[in-house]
């Protein structure tokens, strides 16, 4: 390996290091971690955005690096991780253990890797004449349902006189070009009605037993996409899917329950609207409380939204983006992911988005999370290369093999 090249690769394994070290969970304040790479931006002389939630404990952070002109390209990661309490790990969580070409802790596949990547490159980049602007762009909390990336978004599309073209979401995909995801939305339905001793169980209505009406009609609305053949082969499994993941009601074994909680979630294959679905289930709640209120009057059903839709992901196989990642990776060919991620945010606001990250989602949120030391190192030959095209400019016609 070349001097340079392990230079960096000792450079990115020390902020991954760092980066491991601080324990952020979806949830908590970030910034800590901000704090840490605003530092390592700041000794580059780059000039970088914050957005702040309404609190102000948490913050996204972006920035450019190279000219303001139009065309640059986004390189975008998540700082909060998923906990480790109650899984069994046999390496410390968050302190970074290397063995065997891998390196063990929360967060090293997804996603402190690329951002890890991203920073040991940032020398490197600033140094460069670039003719094409590249962008970072690093989030909080989207593990609890990528609740900054609207505003992130929002504030990269509004923060720049000139247009980026292009974003890349450093997900775990072995470096893959991942160019299909479902996406996902997630609710909370609660039947109101009226307690009563059990032994009148027909003269009240039980809100458990409605509670359970309702999720046989999102099982049955999932079963009829199936049988429709609704179906997008990239995806496994194909269809969209519907699920109730917590139920909560009743205060004792001898009263009918007057209130009854569910959680569900959807995801959905791109050619499906999570609107559509959830307006159709809204139709159906509308009428079982018109039935049920001539026995009860204050009988209600209420679903509400948790966290925005996650939209989904379906970047052509044609587009520009898709070519570029391939190339510069030696890929020949996409895959898709049933998961969601904030990629669907991006490609909603206008960006040729893709997911390409090194490490892999077999590791990311278990036990003795890590990431294989081959793969930093394929990163930072992909980082290479699209510096190598933002060092050119986005000439229309361009060879990308030739780089
Ligand atoms: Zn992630």
């Amino acid at each position: 390996m070349e001097k340079n090249t392990q230079n960096r690769l000792n450079n990115t394994i020390s902020i991954l290091g760092d980066l491991v070290a601080f324990s952020v969970l979806g949830g908590e304040s970030n910034l800590s971690i901000a704090e840490y790479i605003s530092t390592t931006l700041q000794n580059n002389n780059i000039d970088y955005h914050q957005v702040f939630n309404s609190s102000e404990d948490k913050v996204s952070i972006h920035c450019r690096i190279g000219p303001e002109v139009d065309g640059g390209i986004i390189l975008s990661g998540h700082m909060d991780v998923v906990p480790t309490k109650g899984q069994q790990w046999s390496k410390p969580d968050f302190k970074l253990t290397q063995e065997d070409h891998k390196l063990y802790a929360r967060g090293t596949s997804d996603m402190k890797g690329f951002l890890a990547c991203c920073l040991a490159m940032v020398p490197h980049l600033k140094e460069s004449k670039l003719k094409k602007p590249i962008y970072l762009a690093f989030s909080y909390d989207e593990e609890v349902g990528c609740l900054a990336s609207e505003q992130l978004v929002s504030s990269i599309k509004s923060a720049y006189k000139e247009q980026p073209s292009f974003a890349v979401i450093g997900e775990p995909s072995l470096m893959q070009t991942v160019n299909g995801e479902k996406g996902a939305a997630f609710f909370k339905t609660t039947v109101y009605s009226s307690a009563a001793h059990s032994s009148e169980v027909r003269k009240s209505i039980s809100a458990i037993e409605e509670a359970t009406y309702l999720i046989q009609w999102l099982l049955g609305k999932m079963d009829d996409f199936i049988e429709q053949q609704d179906f997008d082969n990239r995806f496994d499994p194909p269809y969209s899917t519907i699920h109730v993941g917590t139920i909560n009601g009743g205060s004792a074994v001898n009263i009918i329950a007057d209130q009854c909680e569910f959680a569900w979630d959807v995801r959905n294959i791109p050619s499906d609207c999570i609107q559509e679905i959830l307006d159709c289930f809204e139709r159906f709640c509308e009428k079982k409380t018109a039935e049920k209120q001539e026995k009860v009057p204050n009988f209600k059903i209420k679903t509400s939204k948790q966290f925005s839709i996650v939209p989904s992901l379906d970047t052509s196989e044609n587009s520009e983006i898709v070519r570029m990642v391939n190339s510069f990776n030696g890929n020949e060919s996409t895959s898709a992911v049933s998961f969601a991620s904030e990629a669907g945010f991006f490609s909603k606001a206008g960006f040729e988005t893709v997911v390409c990250g090194p490490g892999s989602m077999d590791q990311g949120h278990r036990a003795d999370e890590f990431i294989e030391t081959n793969e930093l190192k394929k990163c930072l030959s992909f980082l290479e290369r699209l510096s190598d095209w933002a060092k050119t400019g986005n000439e229309a016609n361009m060879n990308y093999e030739k780089i």
